[in-house]
């Protein structure tokens, strides 16, 4: 692996300063992300809310170095992202990185069990798993007994704990979740979100979640609101409605000063 450019930064696992990504050309210039300065830390849930077309994707992608930022740094897991070029970027993600996503992304013809091993199986420089790890991780997520059935044989929120259970499987520092109660009932979604809580806690690991919900939000250590690209608010932890009340204030003063 590379050598990170800030090996000692313990409480932080992601920062980015004056983060801004523009698209279009000259005339037309929308910023999707707009000069965000912010810190995401390690062992909680942190939650990006804002309304459709706020920047909340643009964020996450320039987070995972999956996109460049027009200006402006990424600093994930020690290593300065700009530093990277694309080999490193994808070992980074590989090694350092889990994704959770709305539509669960599992492979429907392997078993529960093979989609949570898939990464390290399809690894290029992925350490082995660690297996006590990972035992404890299928037991949190009760998937004990649900190992050897594929995709269509579960529920979502089944479907939902084994991508989680993917995600977190090699101990990654960081994971990213774009609306990943979008297709889950109230219920079923708040209880994976409870889980995903825990789980930050317990492993250490730093999740950034990206939803539009305030009630998904609500299960955040820390919200942060964005809007227009912008950050407008952060709060520590929040009520659904405390969010909403938040993400309605601030519709309500865009409008006023459009
Ligand atoms: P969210 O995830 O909050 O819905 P996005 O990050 O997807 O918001 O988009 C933020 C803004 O950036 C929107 O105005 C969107 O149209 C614009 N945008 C996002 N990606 C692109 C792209 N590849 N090309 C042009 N505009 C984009
Ligand atoms: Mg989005």
């Amino acid at each position: 692996m590379i050598p990170q450019s800030f090996p000692d930064n313990r409480a932080v696992v992601a920062r980015c300063a004056d983060l801004t990504r523009l698209f279009g050309a000259d005339g037309a210039t929308v910023a999707a992300v707009d000069r965000i300065t912010t810190e995401f830390r390690r062992g909680e849930l942190t939650a990006v809310v804002g309304p459709s077309g706020s920047g909340k994707s643009t964020l996450m992608y320039l987070l995972a170095g999956l996109d460049a930022p027009t200006w402006g740094d990424v600093e994930l897991d020690g290593y300065l992202l700009t530093d990277l070029d694309e080999p490193e970027l994808a070992a980074l993600r590989h090694e350092r990185m889990g994704f959770i996503f709305q539509s669960f992304n599992l492979l429907p013809g392997l078993t529960a069990m093979e989609n949570i091993r898939l990464p390290e199986t399809l690894g290029r420089r992925r350490r082995p798993h660690d297996e006590p790890w990972l035992q404890q991780l299928i037991e949190r997520l009760g998937l004990t007994e649900l190992l050897a059935r594929r995709p269509h044989e579960l529920s979502g929120g089944q479907q939902q704990r084994v991508a989680i259970a993917r995600a977190l499987a090699h101990r990654p520092a960081v994971v990213f979740a774009d609306e990943p109660t979008g297709n889950l009932d109230l219920a079923t979604g708040g209880e994976v979100l409870d889980l995903l809580t825990e789980l930050a806690h317990e492993s250490g690991c730093g999740i950034i979640m990206v939803t539009h919900d305030p009630r998904a939000a609500s299960a955040a250590d820390r919200v942060l609101s964005i809007r227009d690209g912008h950050l407008v608010a952060e709060l520590g932890r929040a009520s659904a409605g405390e969010i909403a009340a938040l993400m309605l204030a601030d519709a309500i003063d865009a409008g006023a000063t459009r």
